[in-house]
């Protein structure tokens, strides 16, 4: 692989026509989402946009020139999740070339659902599902004052583009000239995928081709396993009376799991991960994650075997990369949100219950 800074844009030569183009995400540790682009006989297509933000677009558009081609000749989007520094600029993409955007139903439902919902119905859910697992009062009043100002600007991706295919599980996607196969990868979100490029690596190196893994496989980081986000769907202790998906949020952990055994089966040759750098190891790394979560669940029966507590409870004595006074408000929600995730794959194993009758809902070991 070849690395080339010119300009703004950070592009890499993958080889075998796969190229990918460092865009920015604004204020964020992550730095920036890799977005490939993967040569096809009707133009490129790209696999993630990027973070709608004016520089990330630049860059983008900088990035596809320095590769010799324009964002005006995009031929289609493949989206490997809904989260807005992976799908955000699909819309811009979209109206500049007239390409495609394809995504997995479950997330495309998730991305219906959040343009249709009122910002202020996002607070609501929020709160209501934070005051489910047990957060303080103290914690719950900024959600009602921004409630109060009618605010959603913390909620980014409330208008993002509507995706107009489906990403099927198992299929080819309709790139001409190469083979792209689907790979169902719920767990970071309901609709997640993996796309396995099924073609020799183009070094040579052994293995069945290339996989670019999203979010669901990363070289260095754990990602996110919360529950699925569905502001339609209520909290376990008041549930509405047709709330159809509430299924989805069943065991999040359970469906990464599956989903890490899945890929870890492909033996690909390299992994073209959507942030951080390639790496051609899957099967061990996705060792490591297993033993990761596997570890993490210890740890929570272990504290769950000394004293009943909520997921609220969970969180805050669970080990974080810092202590949870320092945790800032954005990033409790989602230590919360993967303290009930493990918690639920507890329950799901039989090795943890919740205590009938408790509200906050409160769980401890069996
Ligand atoms: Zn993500
Ligand atoms: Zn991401």
């Amino acid at each position: 692989m070849t690395q080339v800074t010119r300009g703004r844009a950070r592009v890499a030569d993958h080889g075998g026509g796969v190229r990918s183009i460092e865009v920015p995400i604004p204020d964020n540790p992550l730095g920036h989402t890799l977005v490939y682009v993967v040569d096809t006989d009707r133009g490129p297509v790209l696999v993630d946009t990027g973070w709608d933000d004016p520089a990330s677009w630049d860059t983008l558009a900088d990035g596809l020139r320095r590769i010799g081609t324009d964002v005006a000749d995009v031929h289609g989007v493949v989206l490997t999740h809904h989260h807005p520094d992976h799908h955000g600029l699909s819309g811009r993409v979209r109206e500049a070339s007239g390409a495609w955007l394809a995504m997995h139903a479950a997330d495309t439902a998730v991305v219906r659902r959040t343009r249709e919902a009122e910002p202020g119905a996002w607070l609501d859910y929020l709160a209501a599902k934070l005051a489910a697992v047990g957060a303080p009062e103290s914690h719950l009043g900024p959600l009602r004052e921004a409630r109060a100002r009618r605010s959603g600007r913390v909620l980014p991706g409330l208008r993002a583009a509507l995706p107009d295919r489906e990403i099927v599980p198992g299929d080819l996607l309709p790139l001409p000239g190469r083979r792209l196969r689907a790979i169902w990868t719920p767990g970071h979100t309901p609709g997640h995928v993996c796309l396995h490029l099924e073609e020799r690596h183009p070094s040579g190196r052994p293995g069945h081709g290339r996989l670019f893994s999203g979010d669901h496989l990363l070289p260095g980081i754990t990602p996110h396993i919360g529950l699925y986000e569905d502001p339609d769907a209520a909290t376990e202790t008041d549930p509405p009376p047709s709330s159809r998906l509430r299924s989805n949020r069943g065991d999040p952990l359970g469906d990464y799991v599956s989903s890490l055994e899945r890929v870890g089966r492909l033996g690909v040759a390299e992994v073209l991960p959507a942030h951080q750098h390639a790496f051609p190891d899957a099967a061990s790394r996705v060792r490591e994650l297993l033993a990761h979560h596997e570890s993490r669940l210890r740890d929570l029966l272990t504290l769950l075997s000394s004293e009943p507590l909520t997921p609220w409870d969970l969180a805050v004595r669970m080990e974080w990369n810092r202590p949870w006074a320092d945790i800032p408000y954005g990033s409790r929600n989602i230590a919360v949100s993967e303290a009930e995730a493990h918690v639920r794959r507890l329950v799901k194993q039989g090795r943890a219950e919740a205590i009938p009758g408790t509200h906050p809902l409160t769980y401890r070991a069996v």
